[in-house]
C-alpha cells in the first residue's frame, strides 16, 4: 500500500510501469483482509494478544491510508528511490520457490520462522530497500572499465558472436574463478574476515541465511562478479541467464537436495574448504 501511496519514492522506476496495477489492488484487498482475519484468530487463541492485536491494527492503519484504493499522493518525479517492491517481489518469489523445496526434501529440520529470522530479513531488507544505490556501486566498476578499454570493442564482438551456449559456460567459468578469489581473500586477509565473519555468524541455515552479509562485502562482491560478466562482452541473454542460474548455485540447492559432494560452485567450495582454516574458527 506505500508502494501505491509513494510509488516515486518506493518502486524502482525501471520497472514500475511494467506492474498492473489492477491486480495489485486485488492482492492488496485480499492479503488485508487475510491479515485482518488472521489477527483476530490470533487474539482469540493466543494467550499473548500482542502479536495479534499489533497486526490488526497495521492493516486498520492501511485501511484508513486509502488501502486497495490507495492512490499516488505526490505528483513530481524522483531520481532517487528505494526498492520496497524489490524487496516484497523478492520474498514472494523465493519463498514461493525455496520454501517449499525445503520442506520437500526434509533438508531443514526447523520452521520456516526459525530462531533469528528477523535477522536475517533484515539483511535481507536493506540489500532490496537499498537496490539503486547498491546497483550503481556495483556496476560503476564495470562501467568506467567498459569506456577504459573502448579500443577493445573488436574483441569484445568477437566474444558475443560465439554460439550462446559457449558464452554461458564461459560465464560460469569467468565468475567463478573471480568470485573463488574474493571469496578466499575475506579468509585469508584478517580485516576482511571481519566483513565475512557476519555471513558465517548465521546459526540457522535456510535460503534466507544467505542473506546475511555486510554492505561492505555485499558491494565488493557485486562489483567483482559483474566485471568478467561485463568486460569480455558476453552477450546480455547469457549474463541475464546467467543470474537466474546462479541464484540456485548460491543457494547450494543441489548440493543440499542431491548430498551431492562435488564442487558444483567454486566459492561454495572456497567455503568448505575454509573451515580448514584457523582463521574460519574466528566468528
Ligand atoms: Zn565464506
Amino acid at each position: 500500500m506505500l508502494c501505491l501511496l509513494y510509488p516515486q519514492w518506493l518502486t524502482v522506476a525501471d520497472v514500475r510501469g511494467y506492474y498492473n496495477v489492477g491486480i495489485i489492488r486485488v492482492a492488496l484487498h485480499v492479503v488485508l483482509i487475510a491479515a485482518f482475519a488472521l489477527g483476530a484468530t490470533s487474539v482469540a487463541l493466543r494467550k499473548t494478544r500482542l502479536l495479534g492485536g499489533a497486526g490488526m491494527v497495521v492493516v486498520l492503519i492501511a485501511t484508513l491510508l486509502g488501502g486497495s484504493r490507495a492512490s499516488a499522493r505526490l505528483a513530481e518525479h524522483s531520481d532517487v528511490y528505494f526498492g520496497l517492491d524489490f524487496f516484497l517481489l523478492n520474498l514472494i518469489l523465493l519463498g514461493t520457490i525455496f520454501i517449499p523445496i525445503e520442506r520437500l526434501f526434509k533438508r531443514q529440520d526447523q520452521p520456516v520462522f526459525r530462531d533469528d529470522w528477523r535477522e536475517d530479513l533484515f539483511y535481507f531488507f536493506v540489500s532490496s530497500l537499498f537496490v539503486q544505490s547498491l546497483a550503481y556501486l556495483s556496476l560503476t566498476p564495470s562501467m568506467v572499465m567498459l569506456e577504459g578499454t573502448a579500443w577493445a570493442s573488436g574483441f569484445r564482438q568477437m566474444i558475443a558472436s560465439q554460439p550462446l551456449l559457449l558464452q554461458f559456460f564461459e560465464i560460469m567459468l569467468f565468475t567463478d574463478i573471480v568470485q573463488y578469489g574474493f571469496h578466499r581473500s575475506f579468509y585469508e586477509i584478517p580485516w576482511l574476515w571481519r566483513f565475512h565473519s557476519v555471513h558465517h555468524s548465521a546459526q540457522k541455515m535456510d535460503w534466507i541465511a544467505g542473506s546475511r552479509m555486510h554492505l561492505f562485502e555485499t558491494i565488493l562482491l557485486r562489483a567483482f562478479t559483474t566485471l568478467p560478466m561485463y568486460l569480455p562482452g558476453l552477450a546480455w541473454t547469457c549474463r541475464t541467464g546467467f543470474v537466474c542460474v546462479h541464484l540456485f548455485r548460491v543457494l547450494n540447492v543441489c548440493v543440499r537436495t542431491c548430498e551431492c559432494q562435488i564442487p558444483i560452485s567454486l566459492p561454495a567450495e572456497a567455503d568448505r574448504r575454509a573451515t580448514l582454516s584457523p582463521l574460519a574458527s574466528r566468528d
